[in-house]
């Protein structure tokens, strides 16, 4: 389905131009248009789901296998370093855009750095059991 209101719906399927950099009957690939590095790319579903709770089977099978490829043609066509794939959900994980993207984040030697990262905390042992239960019994 698709979201009449939503940009990324209306780049995916062509109504808005962009900077493609692969399309497919599932996706398109666009740069993103304020980047963290130079090429940063974004993988599209032309289908609208919210974040990847929503994301069908059919998508989310396909898109790991799809950021490979655009990330190792990042290696070689852009000379980085290496690519992060970032995924955000939700607002306070920073989403912006509520159409389901993966980032695909050239990184190069000679920076920037500080982009996708974070400072460690600490957690004990007894903790890290507790949360893990929390979470298994939430499946
Ligand atoms: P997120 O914070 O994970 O929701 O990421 C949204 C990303 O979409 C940001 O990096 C924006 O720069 C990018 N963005 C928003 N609107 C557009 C647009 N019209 N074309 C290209 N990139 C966009
Ligand atoms: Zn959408």
């Amino acid at each position: 389905m698709i979201d009449e209101n939503c940009i990324f719906c209306k780049i995916a399927n062509g109504q808005i131009p962009s900077a493609t950099v692969y399309e497919d009957e599932k996706f398109k690939v666009i740069l993103d248009m304020g980047p963290a590095t130079r090429g940063h790319a974004l993988i599209l579903p032309k289908e609208h789901f919210q974040d990847v709770c929503g994301l069908s089977e059919t998508y989310s099978k396909d898109i790991l296998p799809l950021a490979a490829k655009i990330g190792c043609a990042m290696m070689k066509g852009l000379g980085c370093d290496g690519f992060n794939l970032v995924q955000n959900n939700g607002e306070a994980a920073g989403q912006t855009v509520m159409h389901f993207h993966m980032h695909v984040i050239p990184r190069y030697a000679d920076g920037p750095r500080n982009i996708a990262s974070w400072e460690p905390q600490s957690a004990d042992g007894e903790e890290l059991k507790v949360l893990a239960e929390q979470i298994k019994n939430a499946f």
